[in-house]
C-alpha cells in the first residue's frame, strides 16, 4: 500500500494551491471596503475560476469552455478521476482562505454539474454542462423544505402532470447559491402515494414563471455564498426538465449525496493544513512569560490534536475518493468521511482560535471566520446525527 501522491497529482495539487492563493489575495483586498468586510458573492472571481478551468475538472476537453484564460490550471484533456479531483480541490482549499468560495465552487461542481453529468440525457448534458462550467450559468440544488430537512422522503413539494410537462408547487429553503442561480436541480413528488418512490428530479430554469427566489438569508458564516428560499407557485416545466426517469428522484438524491459527502469537504482539509501551519508559526513566535507559547503543553497538545485530525481526515478522504474513482458504492464510507471532516474542521478551528487568544476572536485576525464557516459543515449534506444514522444502519443497527 503506497500512500504517496504521484508527481502528476502533486503538480495538479500545487497548481490549484497557487491559483487558490492568488484568488485569496484578490478576495482579501476586495472584501474590505471602508473599514468593514463586504460579504458579497463575487461574480468576477467566479468567472476567473471558470476561465481557469476549475469548474471543468470533471469534463472532457471537448465539453469545456473555449475562452483563452488569463490563468490556466493546465488540466489534462481527460476528465479528472474523483480521486484527482479531490486532491486538486484540497490544494485549492490550502491556497485560498475563503471557505465560502471553496464551498460555492464545490457545491456547484458536485451537487449540480456532477448530478446532471451522471443522470442527464445527451440533450441535457450538451445544453448545460459547458455553460455551467464556463460561467454562463450558475446552478443550485434544492432539496430542503421548511418542514423537512433530515427526512427528505417526506417532502411536500409536488410536480403534477399537465399538458406537455409538470406543474411544480412548494417551497425549498436554505438553498446555497439560489439568489444568484440560473438553474435549479429540484426534487419534488410526482406521486405522493408512493412516498419516497414517488420523488422525481427536475432541472428548472430559475427565471421561469411561477418561481420566486428570496433575498439572501443572513447567516453566521460562509457569507459570500448567498443562500435563499425558492417558492414554486404553479410553475410549469416541460417534460424535458425531468432528470432521469419519473420516480427516480430518491435514487438520484442518494447517489448525489454520496458524492457530495465524499468530495464537498476536500477543500476544508486543505484549509486545515494552512490552519495548522499558521497555528504552529504563531505558537513559536508569540512570547508569554518569557517563552514561546508553543512550549506550554496546553498549546502544543492542541497543535498535536490538529495534526492528528488533519492526517486522519486526509487518509479517509483519499480512501473514499479511491472507491468512488473505481465506481464502487461507498454509502457508509462517505458518511464516515463527512462526519469526520466536518467535526474535525470545527474542532481544529476552535483550537486555532484559542491558540491565537484575543487575536483569534477579532475579524482582522483571519482566524475566527473558520469557526463560523465550519459550523455549517456539521449541518449541510446531512447533519452529523444523520451521518451516524447512516453508518449505524449500514452496520445492521
Ligand atoms: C450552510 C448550509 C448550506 C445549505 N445548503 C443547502 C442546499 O444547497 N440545498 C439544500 O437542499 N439544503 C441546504 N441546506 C440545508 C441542510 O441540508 C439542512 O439544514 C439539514 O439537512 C438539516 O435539516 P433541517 O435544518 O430541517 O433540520 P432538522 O431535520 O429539523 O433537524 C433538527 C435537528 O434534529 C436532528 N435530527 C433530525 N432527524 C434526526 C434523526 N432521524 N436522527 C437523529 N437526529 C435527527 C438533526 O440532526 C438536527 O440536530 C444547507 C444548510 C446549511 C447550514
Amino acid at each position: 500500500m503506497n500512500f504517496d501522491l504521484s508527481s502528476t497529482q502533486l503538480t495538479l495539487q500545487q497548481n490549484f494551491q497557487t491559483f487558490g492563493d492568488m484568488l485569496g489575495q484578490r478576495i482579501a483586498s476586495s472584501e474590505v471596503v471602508g473599514g468593514s468586510v463586504t460579504q458579497l458573492f463575487d461574480t468576477g472571481i467566479w468567472q476567473t475560476c471558470c476561465d481557469a478551468g476549475l469548474l471543468s475538472i470533471l469534463l472532457p476537453v471537448d465539453r469545456r469552455s473555449s475562452r483563452t484564460p488569463d490563468y490556466t490550471l493546465n488540466l489534462p484533456d481527460e476528465p479528472l478521476s474523483i480521486l484527482d479531483a479531490v486532491i486538486a480541490m484540497e490544494g485549492f482549499g490550502q491556497g485560498c482562505h475563503s471557505n465560502a468560495l471553496a464551498f460555492a465552487l464545490n457545491t456547484h461542481l458536485w451537487t449540480v454539474q456532477h448530478t446532471i453529468q451522471s443522470y442527464g440525457n445527451e440533450k441535457q448534458k450538451g445544453d448545460l454542462l459547458k455553460r455551467l462550467s464556463n460561467g454562463e450559468l450558475i446552478g443550485c440544488h434544492a432539496m430542503t423544505e421548511p418542514d423537512i430537512g433530515s427526512d427528505p422522503a417526506s417532502m411536500k413539494t409536488t410536480a403534477t402532470r399537465a399538458a406537455n410537462g409538470f406543474v411544480l408547487n412548494g417551497c425549498k429553503c436554505f438553498i446555497s447559491l439560489a439568489p444568484v442561480s440560473d438553474i435549479i436541480v429540484v426534487f419534488a413528488s410526482t406521486n405522493p402515494d408512493k412516498a419516497k418512490w414517488g420523488i422525481s428530479c427536475f432541472i428548472v430554469n430559475r427565471h421561469s414563471q411561477g418561481i420566486t427566489v428570496s433575498e439572501p438569508t443572513e447567516k453566521m458564516g460562509l457569507e459570500a455564498v448567498p443562500m435563499g428560499t425558492i417558492t414554486f407557485d404553479d410553475c410549469h416545466v416541460p417534460e424535458s426538465a425531468l432528470l432521469g426517469s419519473e420516480g427516480a428522484g430518491i435514487g438520484i438524491a442518494n447517489a448525489s449525496l454520496e458524492y457530495e459527502r465524499c468530495c464537498l469537504l476536500a477543500s476544508q482539509i486543505g484549509r486545515m493544513q494552512t490552519q495548522l501551519a499558521s497555528s504552529i508559526h504563531y505558537a513559536r513566535n508569540r512570547i508569554q512569560s518569557g517563552q514561546s507559547i508553543g512550549r506550554f503543553q496546553s498549546i502544543s497538545n492542541r497543535i498535536a490534536d490538529m495534526k492528528v485530525r488533519l492526517e486522519t481526515a486526509r487518509l479517509l478522504l483519499y480512501k473514499v475518493a479511491s472507491l468512488k474513482s473505481r465506481g464502487e458504492p461507498a454509502m457508509m464510507e462517505s458518511a464516515m468521511l463527512k462526519l469526520l471532516v466536518s467535526e474535525h474542521f470545527l474542532q481544529s478551528s476552535m483550537d486555532a482560535m484559542r491558540i491565537h487568544g484575543g487575536l483569534g476572536y477579532i475579524r482582522d485576525g483571519g482566524v475566527e471566520h473558520d469557526v463560523r464557516d465550519s459550523l455549517g459543515g456539521v449541518l449541510y449534506a446531512g447533519t452529523s446525527d444523520i451521518q451516524r444514522n447512516v453508518i449505524a444502519g449500514m452496520l445492521g443497527l
